[in-house]
C-alpha cells in the first residue's frame, strides 16, 4: 500500500524527483550520562579540545572545497558555523561542567547543548527559534568527533547520484557535499518555512520537503521514493500506475520548459493586442542571469534584505551601491525596482538597536519602512546608494509596508534631503528617479488614491495584503488553509488600487506571489493589471497565458462579477470567480 507523508514543500523549477531513498544518519547522537573520577578530568578536558580542533579543521576543509558555482548563502552558513566553533560561549560552559562536576566531555557538551536548545526554543521570534538548528548542527558535529570520528563528510564512499536524501536534518556542510554528489532531492523531519534547510533548498533548486514528521522511521533504504515538492508530499511503495503518473508529469514539465523557450524573445501582448509588462523578482544579485534568460522586461522587485543577513555589522553605502550596480549593469537598460529594507518580522537587523518586546506581534510592529524611519542611520546609506545607482541606468525606488500618508511624506522628505546632500557632494543621481509605494496593508489599498497622488507608481504586495486583510499569519502553517487570494475582500482591494493608479495616471504592478501564479492571471488581467512581477522561472508560463488572453472579454466578465459581488451567495460567487480563472 502506498505510503504518503506530508510536509512543507519547497518547490523550484524542478518540483518532482523519483529515486532510491538514502537514509542519512543525521539522527541526534545518543549520549549516555557519565561522570569520571577526579584523575580523569584533565584528560576529558583535553578530549574536548581535541574534538573541537578536529571539528574546526573538518569544517574548514569543507569550506575550502566549495565550488565557485555554489550559491553564496551556502558558504555564509558554513562561515557562521565556523564562527560558532570559535565562540567561547559554545564550549566554556561544557568545560566548566567537566571541571566542576567531573562530567565526561560528551555528557558535558550534551548538557550544554540541551540548555542552549531550550533557550532558543523559548524565543518568540520564529526566525531566531529556527536558529536552534544551527546550534544543534555545530554541537553534533563536535560530538561526532568525541564519539568516534563521525565527520562532516556524509558517506563519502557511497554513490549518492540521483538519491532522495532522507534525514532528520541536513546541515549546510552536508548540503554542499550532497550537491556535489548530484543527489535528486531532500526530505527532512525538522525545519519550517524559515529553517535554513528550506532557505538553502530554494537557492539550490532541488525538490525539497521539510517538516515531515518521523520520516526517517517510515522509509527503507533503497526503496523508490517520489518527492512532489509542489504538493509537499513524499510517497513510497507506490504502484506502477502512480509511478507512471509522476514520470509522465516530470516528462511534461521538462517538455513544457523546453517548449516555452521560443517565447523568450516574443512580445508580451495579449491576443487582442494589449501590452502586458512581465518583470522579475530578485532575491540576490545572482538571480540577474535567470531574469535575463527568461526575457523579463525589467525587475519589479529587488528585495534587499540579503544585504543585512548573516552578519553582525551593517552594510555601508558602497556595499549597497555595488549590489545594486551588479543588477543594473547585468540587465543592460531595463528598469530595476529596488525595494528599501523590509526587515523586522522574521528577521531582525543585527547591529540595529530596535528590538521587539517578547509579547508583541512583530508583523504589526516596527517593520520595514517603520524601522527605517525610526533608524535613519540604517536607512540613509541605502537611500544614498539607490539614488547613486540611478545615475547608471533606469532605477526605481520602492517603499514597503506603507500604511499612512504622513509616513510617506516623511520618507519623501528624507529622500529629498539625501538628494540635496548628494548634489552638494557632487555625486551623480537621477533627480527624476521614479518613487513607488507597496500596497500591502489594507489601509493603503483603501486609501490608494492619496498614495497615488504623491507617488510615481504603486506595487501590490499580495503576500502581506492577504496576511493583513484575512488576519492569516504568513509563516504559521496552522492557519494556512485560510489563506485565500480569491477572497472577495482581497479582489476588491486589488481593484481599488488598480483604479486609483488609473485615475491618477500612474502604473500599478503586482509583485506578490499571486502575480506569478497561472491560476490568477485571467482574473488579474480582467481587473486591469498590466504589470506582473514574479520569480523569473514563472515568466514564460505567464507570458504564454497573456498571449492567449482576450483582455477586453476578461474585463467585461470581471465587471459583471463586481456588479453582483454583494448580492450573490458565496457558492455562486466562488463559481463565478472560478469561471474567470479557468
Ligand atoms: C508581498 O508582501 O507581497 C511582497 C512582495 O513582499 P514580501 O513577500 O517580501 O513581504
Ligand atoms: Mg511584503
Amino acid at each position: 500500500m502506498t505510503l504518503a507523508c506530508y510536509g512543507l514543500g519547497v518547490a523550484g523549477t524542478r518540483p518532482i524527483a523519483i529515486g532510491p531513498a538514502f537514509l542519512l544518519d543525521r539522527s541526534p547522537l545518543a549520549v549516555a550520562p557519565r561522570s569520571v573520577n577526579a584523575a580523569a578530568v584533565a584528560g576529558e578536558l583535553q578530549r574536548l579540545e581535541d574534538a573541537l580542533a578536529a571539528a574546526r579543521e573538518a569544517l574548514r576543509v569543507v569550506r575550502d572545497q566549495i565550488p565557485s558555482s555554489t550559491p553564496v548563502k551556502v558558504a555564509e552558513f558554513i562561515d557562521s558555523h565556523l564562527l560558532m566553533l570559535e565562540d567561547a560561549a559554545l564550549v566554556d560552559p561544557a568545560r566548566a561542567l567537566i571541571r566542576e562536576r567531573s562530567f565526561s566531555a560528551e555528557w558535558a557538551l550534551e548538557q550544554h547543548r540541551m540548555s542552549l536548545v531550550k533557550m532558543f526554543e523559548d524565543m518568540e521570534d520564529p526566525y531566531l527559534r529556527s536558529r536552534r538548528d544551527d546550534v544543534d548542527h555545530v554541537v553534533q558535529h563536535i560530538l561526532g568527533f568525541l564519539l568516534g570520528g563521525r565527520s562532516s563528510d556524509p558517506e563519502s564512499d557511497a554513490d549518492l547520484r540521483g538519491c532522495i536524501i532522507i534525514a532528520h536534518d541536513i546541515s549546510p556542510a552536508d548540503t554542499v557535499i550532497l550537491r556535489q554528489q548530484q543527489v535528486a532531492a531532500f526530505v527532512t523531519e525538522s525545519g519550517g518555512p524559515t529553517s535554513h534547510t528550506a532557505i538553502l533548498a530554494r537557492s539550490l533548486n532541488l525538490p525539497t520537503v521539510v517538516g515531515v514528521h518521523k520520516v526517517t522511521s517510515y522509509f527503507r533504504p533503497g526503496e523508490t521514493v517520489v518527492v512532489d515538492s509542489e504538493a509537499g508530499v513524499v510517497l513510497a511503495d507506490v504502484d506502477a500506475e502512480i509511478l507512471a503518473h509522476y514520470r509522465e508529469r516530470m516528462r511534461e514539465l521538462e517538455e513544457r520548459r523546453a517548449r516555452l523557450q521560443h517565447l523568450v524573445k516574443k512580445p508580451s501582448l495579449s491576443a487582442d493586442g494589449i501590452p502586458v509588462s512581465l518583470l522579475g523578482n530578485l532575491e540576490l544579485p545572482e538571480d540577474t542571469a535567470a531574469t535575463r534568460a527568461n526575457g523579463a522586461a525589467g525587475v519589479g522587485l529587488y528585495r534587499t534584505e540579503f544585504l543585512y543577513m548573516n552578519r553582525d555589522d551593517l552594510p555601508d553605502e558602497e556595499e549597497h551601491l555595488a549590489a545594486y550596480l551588479e543588477v543594473v549593469h547585468g540587465l543592460e537598460g531595463v528598469p530595476v525596482t529596488i525595494r528599501t529594507l523590509d526587515l523586522g518580522v522574521d528577521k531582525q537587523v543585527d547591529g540595529s538597536s530596535a528590538t521587539c518586546p517578547p509579547a508583541c506581534n512583530p508583523a504589526l510592529g516596527l517593520r520595514a519602512i517603520r524601522l527605517c524611519l525610526k533608524e535613519p542611520d540604517l536607512f540613509r546609506p541605502q537611500l544614498r546608494a539607490i539614488l547613486r545607482a540611478s545615475a547608471h541606468g533606469p532605477v526605481r525606488l520602492l517603499i514597503p509596508m506603507l500604511s499612512g500618508i504622513r509616513e510617506l511624506d516623511s520618507v519623501l522628505a528624507l529622500i529629498e534631503q539625501v538628494s540635496r546632500e548628494l548634489d552638494h557632494e557632487g555625486l551623480a543621481f537621477d533627480p527624476r528617479m521614479p518613487i513607488g509605494g507597496m500596497i500591502e496593508v489594507p489601509a493603503a489599498a483603501l486609501w490608494a488614491t492619496a498614495f497615488a497622488r504623491r507617488l510615481d507608481f504603486l506595487s501590490i504586495g499580495t503576500n502581506d495584503l492577504i496576511q493583513y486583510t484575512l488576519a492569516v499569519d504568513r509563516i504559521d502553517d496552522t492557519v494556512s488553509h485560510l489563506h485565500d487570494p480569491l477572497h472577495p475582500a482581497i479582489l476588491r482591494l486589488i481593484r481599488m488600487t488598480i483604479e486609483a493608479g488609473r485615475t491618477r495616471g500612474i502604473p500599478v504592478s503586482m509583485c506578490g506571489e499571486m502575480a506569478g501564479n497561472p491560476r490568477y492571471v485571467s482574473l488579474l488581467l480582467g481587473l486591469g493589471l498590466r504589470e506582473f512581477s514574479m520569480q523569473p522561472d514563472s515568466l514564460l508560463e505567464i507570458k504564454e497565458l497573456v498571449r492567449s488572453s482576450h483582455i477586453a472579454r476578461l474585463e467585461r466578465a470581471t465587471e459583471e462579477l463586481f456588479a453582483h459581488l454583494d448580492d450573490q451567495e458565496p457558492e455562486q460567487l466562488a463559481q463565478a470567480i472560478e469561471r474567470i480563472c479557468s
